[in-house]
């Protein structure tokens, strides 16, 4: 399996790259990591003219705190480098855990954020979290720039809001007053496995009351969904194991899986029921973001 011929770009600025962007249309194709748009190519899934480097833009890996703004990550930040920015380590674990739990050491070291978001493959493993944390997109183009609150991002598998001459430059993370927040993943293996179902939870807690959730699905429906009817149950109640059961129900009911090779609907809506209990559980008690 070779790749294709294609023009090749790798421009110094972001001005540059949106230009190259307008002027291709349809034609060019960013890369980023390549973990996606590489073998797609060798496969004859797609067949760009041109491909438009990131590689050159080195302001899009910083990850850093922002007074005011938040925690801000750059789009080409790798799944390793957010596995090991202390930033991230420091204010929300929950991120890094997820990255770490994804793929294998070499595809950390090259895929990046940013591709895992605009690629919206429905069981992708990072939208889940940030959308619980409630990130916001910063996208870049020849018209200037705006933000879209991740959770308005995705439009279905492999379609979402980016205009052809846009970039995903960053993703930002205001403050909130989260007192906790994890993703877990069912996958069929323990490493290297896609997700059947992804649960991601953020909460805050005031002693044994939750005062406020966000529960969202990964893999069990077109896009990555709030289960808006289980946070709203949770809000304001105290929090026991029989209630979390309730809650993972609830959340079960607002699933819409598809069966595939992977699992059945049924076993999937199952497995938001279990992961989703599981998920809070640890938010609540770990206590960390
Ligand atoms: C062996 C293997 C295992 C994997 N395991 C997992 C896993 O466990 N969990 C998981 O979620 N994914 C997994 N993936 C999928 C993939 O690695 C990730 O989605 C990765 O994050 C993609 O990032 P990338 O930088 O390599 O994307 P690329 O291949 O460079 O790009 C992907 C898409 O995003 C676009 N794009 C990239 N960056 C930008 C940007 N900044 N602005 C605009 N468009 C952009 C590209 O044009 C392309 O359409 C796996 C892939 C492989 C090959």
């Amino acid at each position: 399996m070779y790749l294709p011929d294609f023009e090749y770009y790798a421009p110094d600025s972001l001005k540059e790259a949106c230009n190259i962007l307008a002027q291709y249309g349809s034609r060019a194709k960013v890369i980023a990591g390549g973990t996606d748009v590489l073998p797609k190519m060798k496969q004859d899934i797609i067949a760009p003219e041109v491909l438009l480097s990131l590689k050159n833009l080195s302001q899009l890996t910083d990850i850093f705190y922002e007074k005011g703004n938040g925690t801000i990550i750059g789009s080409r930040a790798t799944h390793n480098d957010l596995v090991n920015s202390p930033v991230l380590q420091e204010k929300y674990l929950s991120i890094c855990e997820a990255a770490h739990h994804m793929a294998n050491n070499q595809v950390r070291n090259r895929g990046t954020v940013g591709g895992n978001i605009v690629n919206a493959v429905p069981s992708a493993d990072l939208p889940p979290i940030l959308i619980a944390l409630g990130a916001i997109v910063k996208l870049v183009g020849t018209g200037g720039e705006r933000t879209v609150p991740l959770e308005e991002f995705f439009n279905g598998p492999g379609n979402t809001v980016i205009k052809q001459d846009e970039i995903l430059t960053e993703i930002i993370l205001p403050d909130q007053p989260f007192t906790g927040s994890t993703y877990m993943k069912f996958g069929l293996r323990r490493s290297g496995a896609l997700a059947v179902v992804g649960v991601a939870a953020a909460v805050v807690m005031d002693g044994d009351i939750c005062k406020d959730a966000r529960i969202v699905l990964g893999a069990v429906a077109p896009v990555p969904i709030r289960a808006k009817k289980a946070e709203e149950l949770l809000k304001g109640k105290s929090v026991t194991d029989g209630f979390l059961e309730e809650v993972g129900v609830c959340a079960a009911g607002e699933s819409k899986p598809i069966s595939d090779i992977r699992g059945s609907a049924e076993y999937r809506r199952d497995m938001v029921q279990v992961f989703t209990k599981r998920a809070l559980k640890k938010a609540i008690q770990e206590g960390h973001c």
